[in-house]
């Protein structure tokens, strides 16, 4: 929050955009180092500029930060999360997709679904968020492309995933089994970053970004070659180890249940479960 000293390099400011309700109305906001909220003109993906109005943050409710018009996410996208997942490293970047109706806030309820309750999984992952339109992206210009990052929580019903469905759409995509936020950090360096989850403040997957198979450059790329990635797109970057399936015994979420996904320089994505 506020200035970070990195190293002996020059002071970054942080920038953490995020997207509230007050008062039966959605605006951007950006939050400040005091922990106020600057309510902020106009729309993220295009023009916007701060107002002078400030709120609490405890005063507002949290949206998602963005409504992605494509979630993209990545399979087996950590060493240690292919092996656990009794994978091979995939020669090129897994691609799926989540429907974007599955996009949930922090602070919202991730409901267990009727239809598959009993093995519903957690998994930390970097989320992207696509600034411009991209096409045929080089992995050196993807920075660009790119207008920030949250935490995210690729929630997987893992039975659907594995033994019921031969595609993964149904899984990936029930009604709040994306989580994305608190807030988008604009200002940061993906390549090294601590990301844990924790269940009921247990730390269930803590890794680091530096054991991505294909970085987020890599990533920006490769989708933005299969496919146009429109402003606003997420890109869920994968999961490090430790997930709840590939446990001894399997840990899966139950209601009563708090998520929390943590990533260093962004902050914690926290959900509970119904
Ligand atoms: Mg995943």
């Amino acid at each position: 929050m506020g200035i970070i000293r990195k190293g002996h390099k020059e002071e970054a400011q942080r920038m953490k955009y995020l997207r509230y309700e007050k008062d039966g109305r959605a605006s951007y906001g950006l939050l400040q180092g005091d922990g106020s909220v600057r309510e902020i003109a106009g729309d993220l993906l295009g023009e916007f500029e701060p107002t002078g109005r400030e709120l609490p943050l405890g005063s507002v409710k949290l949206l998602a930060p963005v409504f992605p018009p494509n979630v993209i996410a990545i399979g087996l996208n950590y060493r240690d999360h292919a092996a656990e997942s009794r994978a091979a490293l995939p020669q090129r970047p897994l691609i799926f997709l989540k429907a974007t109706s599955s996009v949930a806030a922090h602070g919202e309820p991730i409901r267990l679904p009727a239809e598959a309750p009993g093995e519903v999984d957690y998994e930390a992952e970097l989320a992207v968020v696509i600034k411009k339109t991209a096409r045929a992206v080089e992995a050196a210009d993807a920075g660009e492309y790119i207008l920030g990052y949250a935490c995210g929580n690729d929630v997987s019903a893992r039975d659907c995933q594995m033994r019921l469905d031969s595609q993964w759409a149904r899984a990936k995509s029930f009604d709040t089994f994306c989580p994305i936020g608190p807030w988008i950090e604009t200002e940061l360096d993906p390549g090294r970053l601590a990301i844990r989850s924790k269940v009921n403040g247990k730390i269930m997957q803590d890794g680091s970004t530096a054991d991505m198979v294909f970085s987020v450059s890599e990533l920006v790329s490769y989708c933005s070659k299969n496919m146009t990635l429109l402003p606003g797109t997420v890109i869920m970057t994968g999961t490090p180890n430790g997930v709840g399936f590939a446990r001894k015994p399997p840990v899966f979420l139950r209601a009563g249940d708090v998520v929390e996904i943590e990533i260093e320089g962004i902050g914690a994505l926290r959900n509970p479960v119904i």
